[in-house]
């Protein structure tokens, strides 16, 4: 239902939309629980009182102005520019400089501070932290994609906070005006497309490293999805192997008193790829068997992961007698797209396109506006 209100309400506006530069706004949740917050546009602005639509005051640009929770009147208030269009706008927001305009909420006690910024200026912000501006265009323009793709699928995510996402990692971490002429041209290059599954949206899920095979979403979140399944990277990874080591003491102590001292550890060994009983289909662990002096824990991989701080469940377990070694390849859950299988796929020449194609499986690249 969401969805199709979600492309009519796309629809609606793209009808009363500039060609060429309109994009879908989005309401970005920077900060909640401030009482007052300084203010500069950069081009001259009104601010609204959002519950009737209409002008309360004039905004000039250049001047430091200051919203704060005891002096305002009205329980939401907009800035928007009066003249040109929210794209081209730029708000400095306690010293920090953000694309479009902003909306002051009043709860409570406090106030919540929204970034109005049209989607294609926020991906600026979105990528540039996401991933390395360094990277080959290919590769961020696939990043791009996926960031578009998620934001639009969870536009509305924290419509009970009053806003659309924040800017953490619990959305996508969005840091406000970013200059990477790379990211630019690689929002610019893929404008309004997103990734669809049967027409319908998809979650793009990335994570920084494989480790030579992606995972399936079912082995990791529960739910499995047709186009979140496990992949072989084709290309020759430049990622190296990772160690931690933990002493036996230390190892045994993470599991109570009942467990006593660790004695065996039971794990089938690693062949990335090969599934096994206590392995996935792309080899990380699905659950470990540790034996101690007085009792026996199975515990699943990403247990492990969590206890540890282990980069991936892509890993081997061994125990010396004096400490267990986890050796182990990729870095994060392992679903969807690989960062650094982007990167090094878009190195060998590959196309977004074609690196997307690879890492979610039967989706499709669609334009959207
Ligand atoms: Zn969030």
């Amino acid at each position: 239902m969401f969805k199709k209100i979600l492309v009519l309400m796309i629809f609606f506006l793209m009808s009363r939309a500039e060609a060429g530069t309109w994009s879908p706004e989005l309401r970005v949740g920077l900060m909640s629980d401030v009482k007052q917050v300084t203010l500069e546009v950069s081009a001259p602005c009104v601010m609204i009182n959002a519950a009737k639509g209409n002008v309360v005051k004039k905004i000039p640009a250049g001047e430091k102005f200051i919203v704060a929770f005891n002096e305002l009147k009205f329980n939401a208030i907009e800035i928007r520019p009066e003249k040109i269009s929210l794209n081209d706008l730029r708000t400095t927001i306690d010293g920090k400089e953000y694309y479009g305009g902003v909306t002051a909420n009043k709860e409570k006690n406090s106030l919540t501070i929204i970034n109005l910024v049209p989607i294609e200026e926020y991906l600026r912000g979105v990528v540039s932290k996401e991933m390395s501006p360094s990277y080959p265009l290919e590769a961020l323009k696939a990043q791009t994609v996926a960031a578009r793709s998620f934001a639009l699928k969870n536009r509305g995510r924290h419509v009970k906070d009053g806003y659309d996402v924040c800017a953490s990692t619990h959305c996508q971490v969005y840091i406000g005006v970013a200059k990477f002429d790379s990211v630019d041209k690689a929002v610019d290059e893929t404008r309004g497309e997103v990734l669809v599954y049967k027409e319908k949206l998809i979650d793009t899920n990335f994570h920084a490293d494989s480790g030579g095979m992606t995972e399936d979403v079912g082995d990791v979140w529960g739910t499995a999805t047709p186009y979140l399944v496990a992949v072989r990277e084709i290309v020759q990874l430049t990622a190296q192997p990772w160690t931690v080591k933990v002493t036996a003491k230390d190892f045994s102590s993470r599991f109570g008193e009942n467990f006593g001292d660790v004695k065996e550890i039971k794990l089938s060994k690693l062949t990335v790829g090969k599934p096994a009983n206590d392995r996935t289909s792309s080899g990380r662990v699905k659950s470990a068997q540790l034996v101690g002096t007085k009792k026996t824990v199975t515990i699943t991989g990403n247990d492990l992961r969590r206890k540890f701080s282990l980069p991936s469940t892509l890993f081997d377990m061994s125990f010396d007698g004096n400490e267990i070694i986890f050796t182990g390849f990729g870095r994060g859950h392992g679903v969807g797209m690989s960062q650094v299988g982007a990167r090094d796929y878009a190195g060998s020449g590959w196309s977004y396109e074609k690196i997307l194609a690879h890492y979610y499986n039967g989706s499709k690249l669609k334009k959207l506006y």
